[in-house]
């Protein structure tokens, strides 16, 4: 089996990286090992965030440190048995989170941000998929008038600079908007712009089966056979050998993997998250994605019921499972939101990619001809996938990239320099 690209990978990055580059006139093969979008990009919270420009930092709070250390906090939680593996990305990480750092990383997201939705938007009318969008933006909800206030502030600063939009909802008018959540809520700042999808998980099946449909093989096959006999790439899978010229290796949180055999390190960590899906009880009903804004919990509207996710679990990508952090969250979000019984007996585990400046790597993979990244979506793979599909394929087919794609080179790590202003927010949603 021959194509003029295999990629490596069919999550939402690896999905969309192919189709643009069927697009542009590459045959291309598609190769994972279980089904498409069957891993991180089934399971997230499926919010197109076109208003994340700001990046989640390391906390720089005593206060937050210590007690997601303690094992405290659901927006973030430290696995002790893993810190001696993730202590060194966890480093990187934080050194990442500077003001200066997060500034140039906010900058860096203008771009891919800006045209996020309108990248999935084309590819949800190719693929008959549009009807899984949900307009209505999304809320962040504060307990107190003090928290709303400060969210106010923090959000104004960031419309000032980026122009991202935002309503501060008072408490009449999110219980007009939102009857069924908590009436101790103060209020939320409405985020207009972003939207949520009905699944993930189907709008990534969508976009394969748009890949396939468009003339793109879908295989599985193990990536980590990867080899280069003969100048070509080749890989096996269930077809038999598939061989190319050039190989997008767009893994998710497990790209590090197949890179590091390839003899490339990359300071690639994970954040891992879980969700679990509850029946609403009685009547009520939730119309929007809410972002528990004062303990960093998802609750969002889902084919398969109300979606609660957590924010970051600090842990080795393969360590066990624990029902600490997701548990924790329920115990929250039933006060948030009337939750009847659990739909499935174990929370489902994921682990969001991600390098230590949270933006991900898209380019070539320095010293390796033929070989490209895409990878590394932090919390924003589902949202990003498109964009960064498309700026992937503009290189590798010498069109012009639609944005100046250093910021996302993967042999970026290492600088320091910038300035100006503060907009650190905790690990929460996506
Ligand atoms: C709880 C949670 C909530 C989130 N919410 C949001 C959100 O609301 N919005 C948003 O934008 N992002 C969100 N994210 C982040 C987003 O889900 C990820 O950034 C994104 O899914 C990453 O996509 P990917 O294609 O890079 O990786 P994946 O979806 O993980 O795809 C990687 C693929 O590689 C395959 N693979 C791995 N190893 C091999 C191998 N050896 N051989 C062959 N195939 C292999 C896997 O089977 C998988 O299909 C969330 C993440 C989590 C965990």
């Amino acid at each position: 089996m021959r194509s003029d690209v295999l990629v490596l990978g069919a999550g939402m990055v690896g999905i969309s990286t192919a189709l643009h580059l069927l697009e542009r006139g590459r045959s291309v093969t598609l190769v994972d090992r279980g089904l498409p979008a069957g891993e991180t990009s089934f399971g997230n919270s499926g919010l197109i965030q076109s208003e994340a420009v700001i990046p989640y930092t390391f906390p720089r709070n005593v206060g937050v440190l210590l007690s997601a250390a303690l094992g405290r906090r659901i927006d973030a939680r430290l696995r002790w048995a893993s810190l001696p593996a993730i202590a060194p990305w966890l480093l990187a990480y934080a050194r990442a989170s500077s003001p200066e750092a997060v500034r140039r990383t906010a900058l860096a997201n203008v771009p891919l941000i800006a045209r996020a939705r309108a990248e999935h938007e084309r590819l949800m009318d190719r693929a008959g998929a549009r009807h899984l969008l949900r307009e209505g933006g999304y809320l962040r909800v504060n307990r107190s008038a003090l928290a709303l206030e400060e969210a106010a502030a923090v959000a104004a600063r960031v419309r000032d600079e980026f122009g991202i939009a935002f309503d501060a909802w008072d408490a009449d008018r999110l219980r007009a908007e939102e009857p069924h959540l908590s009436p101790a809520l103060a209020g939320a700042i409405h985020m207009p712009e972003p939207a949520r999808v009905e699944d993930p998980g189907d709008v990534g099946t969508a976009y394969a089966r748009l890949f396939e449909g468009e003339g793109g093989t879908l295989v599985r096959g193990d990536a980590t056979t990867l080899s280069q006999p003969d100048g070509s790439w080749s890989v096996e899978t269930e077809q038999g050998t598939a061989a190319a010229r050039e190989v997008v290796v767009a893994l998710g949180p497990w790209s590090g993997d197949l890179l590091r055999r390839l003899g490339v390190s990359v300071p690639l960590g994970v954040k891992r998250g879980y969700h679990r899906h509850f029946r609403a009880a009685g009547n009520a009903t939730l119309g929007r994605f809410v972002v528990d804004d004062d303990h960093g919990l998802v609750l969002t509207p889902n084919k398969r019921g109300i979606r609660l996710t957590t924010g970051a679990e600090f842990a080795t990508r393969d360590a066990p499972p624990t029902v600490r952090q997701i548990d924790a969250a329920e115990g929250v979000a039933r006060g948030l939101f009337p939750l009847a019984d659990r739909l499935e007996p174990r929370a489902w585990l994921g682990a969001r990619p991600c390098l230590p400046d949270m933006l991900p790597a898209v380019g070539p993979v320095p010293g390796r001809p033929g070989l490209w990244a895409n990878f590394g979506h932090h919390h924003l793979g589902f949202t990003l996938g498109p964009t960064t599909g498309r700026l992937l394929a503009e290189r590798m087919t010498d069109g012009e990239p639609f944005t100046d794609p250093a910021p996302y080179e993967l042999a970026r790590f290492g600088g320091s320099g910038g300035g100006g202003r503060t907009y650190h927010r905790a690990p929460r949603n996506g």
